[in-house]
């Protein structure tokens, strides 16, 4: 088990623990410095912070992590050490939350459209106001009876290339990185290989060209150490990571899914280097700006 986990998500955005159930859990798990990093959203962190009080071993990260749709693909960016108190940051995480339920409506007409019969209002009583996401909807067809798990749901409707996917917001990565410099808070690339098809067979040349582009808008990281990554993956991803002098990040972006087999928090995540790495660039940053 890692000690480190920094990527997990709660009921303000599409988990299903609260913030006081997940760090519970970490702890059990043995991890001792998390990040709750919820889409959109950082609206838990303040009771994980209060939560992680309860443990004198263990230390929160505030994060946070924002998705982009670029051509067939996605592309998701964890902030860590983010800004709560930052109003501007705050609007844009607002009007992105807006998006989100735009968004979700609409996949929930043309599923509709398609023969399946859920209804929004039953979506937006599964989120009780937390940041929708897909997950959300995915819960709805598996209660309906429509799949069996959420990630089927994925696989045959709301994946990024589904019959019933929807497009979010216009935002590129490259702005997205931009959203969090302007925040102070550390950009990091999550789960590098959903980048596109090539990317997951180990052609990373079109991953390559976005780290270029986002190593120079600002980026400090990326996951290397990710859910259920394999050893040969991991050693891949490191030696990218190294070539754009990335830090190694990296969690298990746990989410209590209900999907078979997923990994708990702790069953990945990078080295404790990684951490003293990330503190000693957020007081860099802060000092220059
Ligand atoms: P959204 O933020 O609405 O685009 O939904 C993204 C979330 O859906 C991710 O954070 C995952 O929790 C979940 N997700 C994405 N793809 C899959 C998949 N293939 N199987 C299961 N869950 C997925
Ligand atoms: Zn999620
Ligand atoms: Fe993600
Ligand atoms: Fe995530």
């Amino acid at each position: 088990m890692a000690e480190v986990d920094l990527h997990l998500h709660t009921t303000f955005s599409d988990g299903t623990l609260t913030p006081s159930e997940l760090v519970r859990l970490c702890a059990s798990n043995g991890v001792k410095i998390i990040s709750v990093s919820d889409h959109d959203s950082t609206e838990g962190l303040r009771e994980a912070e209060e939560a992680i009080h309860q443990f004198s071993d263990m230390e929160l990260i505030p994060g946070v992590e924002l998705s982009t749709d670029v051509p067939n693909a996605e592309v998701h960016l964890l902030g860590y050490f983010v800004d709560v108190e930052d109003a501007n940051f705050q609007r844009v995480l607002a009007r992105f939350r807006e998006g989100r339920v735009e968004r979700g409506r609409s996949m929930v007409e043309r599923l509709n459209e398609l023969g399946l019969g859920i209804t929004w209002e039953r979506v937006q009583q599964i989120a009780d106001g937390a940041s929708i996401g897909r997950p959300h909807i995915a819960q709805a067809l598996v209660e309906a009876g429509y799949v069996k798990y959420p990630k089927d749901a994925f696989d045959k409707y709301i994946g990024r290339n589904g019959v019933a996917y929807v497009e979010r917001i216009r935002v590129t990565p490259v702005d997205a990185v931009g959203i969090l410099i302007d925040n102070g808070a550390l950009p990091v690339l999550a789960h590098p290989t959903y980048y596109d098809d090539k990317s997951q067979q180990g052609d990373d040349s079109g991953l390559r060209t976005v780290l270029q582009e986002l190593k120079d808008a600002g980026l400090v990281g990326m996951e290397v150490y990710y859910k259920d990554y394999t050893p040969d993956q991991v050693v891949q991803l490191k030696r990218l990571a190294d070539d754009f002098d990335l830090v190694p990040c990296g969690g298990t972006d746990y989410h209590a899914s209900g999907n078979p087999g997923e990994p708990e928090p702790g069953a990945a995540g990078p080295a404790m280097d990684t951490v003293v790495e990330l503190k000693r660039l957020k007081k860099e940053r802060a000092v220059a700006s």
